[in-house]
């Protein structure tokens, strides 16, 4: 339960003055549903007051203040025309002041005819005439209390600064003193305001550093916290300590050797699964870096000891190439590979459920699927997640709660992530990292190519596959619209076709299963050459004679995305090469980008700068899904603060792991702020 003194905060945004129908759509496009989100709607910059004497055309635009005398009010023509008041300064200048959607009863209430008042707000040139929308109206006396800097919000259509501004006043004012959380020697040390103060100064001044830094701090620290007694409640439960023989993984007949960093993950792996205590490791190796054989040797681990283990898959497609791959690896060794995904029906379902409910399945491959309630293990010991970061924590944590002892887990990760990170999102796990590359790959080259040169693109496309190459080609993303990014594929394939006929094929997000599979396993069997795709390829699929890439509006594309779909080539021993196709009229950000991209293949350093660039939701594909996303903390308080939010958070469980203290309850509360509450269910109780 949410402690009583937050519920003023957490009240629905309708609680606040003002909010009716009319704000209700641009509130919720900008996420705001209770007053507690406006507090955390942070102003994204500022603006300078101009205080003035006098009114000024070039003043237009800028947010001025100065004394105004209303002289006559103009009641608008029909119900929706606006009421004017108009006004004139101290020199016997004019200006408009607007009010729309309003009864003119208020405007003439504050701004009674002949009375100077002090008039703020952005003044706007329309025509040759002064005016100003909806502007703040003080007695003149109090003109003095206007500070000199406005804060300025992230809007939507129908919302307007002014108003955004009142409801963040109003939001504050719900926002009670809470106990403190920090530590009071960093507090000092630091220099951080209160709480509260904290939220008055980030909303109120445009140099609030301390302030910002400190609420900052409030979520990591939250998030750590959390993290920190998943983690603990993890290690109480009991899971299943293994031990395999090696009879299995000795008989795989490998076609290379592991490199060193397979090897010790493997042998960390080995370590965490002989624990009675389950397993929660995070695999984290760039795409190509080969984390399935970390997997299977993980899996065959179990089986040797007589359990099974599943594997999930983000796609159906990634689902039934981890199921084919493994198929080929243990052809001759006596395991019992299945697979189930939504698409798995009628008969073979039903026996894969049996297979696997009486033991005879030793190895689950498959989507979400293998969460369903109908599915049940003889033996679950262990469970690899190849995330992709698709999956979210509750869904490990589904996972998880499946066996009657928790199985051993391993989470399995592409796209490299920066170290910050790591900590924020799986700081509940240990980590493994394969950072060596298999031997024998060839670089790629990375090419930036205007689109107005696709017709030369199209003509490198033909030399590649008459060479005997294979080739993707990635349509660009199309905002908010699934359906759109499969028209623009469509559009793509369709031109393709009119020069190379049957060699192009294509494949989306929308297709059907068995018609996606039907499509993925010609390309693979290199029956067709060029593979026109939306970003569903963008994981997993390995097709080692493609060696062409192509990505059109790149420039699009998230850094790490890219990364993701450039390692579909290079896989073999044949250099590769990926053409980046960027629009025209690119910002100096995007230009820096897709120089990045073209300058280097390390996926840590591209996790880093996307990071920098474009915030940890966006990395992590967790903005839509409103996972575990940051809301106060940039990526540079991450740096700066990560580290004193973990050791403070494991200072405190170790000092006080129910959290009972005095100040063990503080950080409840700050749980229940950024609710990170469903930990505090986790917590020892007594
Ligand atoms: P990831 O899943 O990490 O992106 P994969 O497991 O798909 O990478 O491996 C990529 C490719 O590298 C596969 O074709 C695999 O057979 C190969 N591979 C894996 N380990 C090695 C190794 N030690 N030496 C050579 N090739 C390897
Ligand atoms: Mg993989």
């Amino acid at each position: 339960m949410r402690p009583d003194i937050l519920n003023s905060l957490f009240a629905e945004i309708s609680a606040l003055k003002g909010v009716g129908a009319a704000l209700a759509k641009p509130l919720e496009r900008l996420g705001l549903a209770r007053a507690v989100d406006v507090a955390f709607h942070l102003p994204v910059a500022w603006v300078d007051r101009l205080i003035v004497d006098e009114l000024d055309m070039s003043q237009s635009g800028r947010i001025v203040g100065t004394v105004l005398t209303p002289v006559e009010y103009k009641a608008g023509g029909g119900t929706r025309a606006p009421f004017r008041v108009h006004a004139t300064d101290a020199r016997g200048n004019y200006v408009s002041l607007i009010y729309f959607g309003k009864n003119s009863g208020w405007p003439r209430k504050m701004l009674p005819l002949g009375e100077p008042k002090f008039v703020s707000g952005k003044l706007d040139l329309y025509g040759q005439e002064l005016q100003m929308v909806h502007p703040d109206v003080l007695p003149v006396e109090e003109a003095a209390s206007v500070p000199a800097q406005e804060p300025v919000y992230r809007l939507s259509e129908g919302l307007s600064n002014k108003r955004m501004r009142d409801l963040v006043g109003q939001a504050l004012d719900r926002a009670p003193d809470l106990p403190e959380w920090v530590e009071p020697s960093l507090l000092d040390r630091r220099g951080w305001p209160k709480w509260r103060e904290a939220f008055g100064e980030v909303h109120g001044k445009a140099e609030a550093l301390k302030a910002r830094e400190r609420l900052a701090y409030d979520e990591i620290f939250a998030g750590q916290l959390a993290l920190m007694l998943v983690r603990g409640a993890s290690r109480r439960r009991r899971g299943v300590p293994i031990q395999g023989d090696h009879q299995l993984r000795n008989q795989l007949k490998l076609p290379f050797a592991p490199t060193g960093a397979q090897q010790r993950s493997m042998n960390e792996i080995e370590g965490d699964m002989a624990q009675a205590t389950p397993m929660l490791r995070l695999l984290q190796g760039d795409v190509g870096s080969g984390k399935t054989l970390v997997a299977l040797m993980a899996l065959l681990n179990a089986v040797e000891a007589g359990m099974q283990g599943a594997m999930l898959a983000p796609t159906e497609i990634l689902a039934r190439q981890h199921f084919a791959t493994l198929q080929k690896m243990l052809t001759g060794l006596p395991v019992n590979v299945a697979i189930l995904t939504g698409r798995e029906k009628g008969r073979a379902r039903e026996s894969t459920l049996m297979g696997l409910a009486d033991g005879s399945i030793h190895i689950l491959v498959g989507t979400h699927a293998i969460f369903q309630e109908a599915v049940q293990y003889k033996a679950l010991a262990l469970a690899v997640i190849d995330e992709q970061h698709r999956f979210g924590v509750a869904q490990r944590m589904m996972l998880s709660a499946k066996a009657e002892r928790t199985p051993h887990l391993l989470v399995m990760t592409a796209t490299p992530i920066p170290r910050t990170l790591t900590l924020t999102y799986y700081g509940e796990m240990d980590v493994s990292r394969l950072d060596e590359m298999p031997p024998g790959r060839q670089p790629i080259e990375t090419r930036v190519v205007s689109a107005e040169r696709v017709d030369e693109v199209v003509e490198a496309l033909g030399r590649h596959i008459a060479a005997g190459g294979q080739a993707y080609w990635v349509c660009p993303l199309v905002e908010e619209s699934e359906v759109s990014d499969q028209t623009a594929a469509e559009v793509r394939a369709e031109t393709l076709r009119m020069r190379f006929g049957d060699a192009i094929a294509m494949v989306h997000g929308r297709m059907k299963g068995p018609e996606k599979d039907a499509v993925m396993d010609a390309f693979s069997r290199n029956l067709t050459k060029v593979l026109v795709a939306t970003t569903v390829i963008e994981v997993g699929v390995d097709v080692p004679n493609a060696t062409l890439m192509i990505i059109e509006g790149a420039d699009r594309f998230g850094l790490a995305q890219l990364h993701q779909l450039r390692g579909r080539v290079g896989r073999g021993d044949k250099a590769s090469v990926c053409l980046l196709l960027r629009g025209n009229a690119l910002s100096e950000t995007s230009r820096a980008r897709l120089a990045l991209m073209r300058e280097t293949n390390d996926g840590f350093r591209i996790a880093e700068e996307d990071l920098r660039l474009r915030g940890a939701g966006e990395l992590l594909g967790t903005r839509q899904s409103g996972e575990a996303q940051l809301r106060l903390a940039t990526p540079e308080h991450l740096a700066d603060l990560i580290d004193s939010a973990r050791d403070d958070a494991r200072l405190l469980i170790e000092r006080d792991g129910g959290l009972d203290s005095p100040r063990g309850q503080a950080a409840r509360t700050c749980l229940y702020l950024f609710e990170r509450d469903a930990a505090i269910g986790l917590l020892r109780s007594g």
